[in-house]
């Protein structure tokens, strides 16, 4: 499923983890739960080419604004700048 037995950056040993992945597609996002294999050093994630084509597919959708299914979860915004003033305030 995954090509790799050792993490392709660092050659530590992968474990296989539920994360949950962010995705945008045009101005919206969404996460979902996935699979992967994770490392346990550098926290390199790998996913199947199945999940990869999944998340491309997500993707579109959010694009095209198609979210039925889809749960809405909370608010997402645009912060123009992170200025520690302005936010405290
Ligand atoms: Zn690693």
């Amino acid at each position: 499923m995954i090509p790799f037995e050792n993490c392709p950056i660092c050659g530590n040993k992968l474990k296989e983890k539920e994360v949950e992945k962010l995705l945008r597609g045009g101005v919206n996002t969404a996460i979902v739960k996935v699979h992967a294999e994770v490392c346990l050093r550098c926290g390199e994630r790998l996913y199947s080419s199945e999940t990869v084509r999944c998340f491309e597919q997500i993707r579109a959708r959010l694009t095209r604004q198609e979210t039925a299914g889809f749960q809405p979860l909370g608010q997402s915004f645009f912060v123009p700048s992170c200025n520690v003033d302005d936010l405290s305030g």
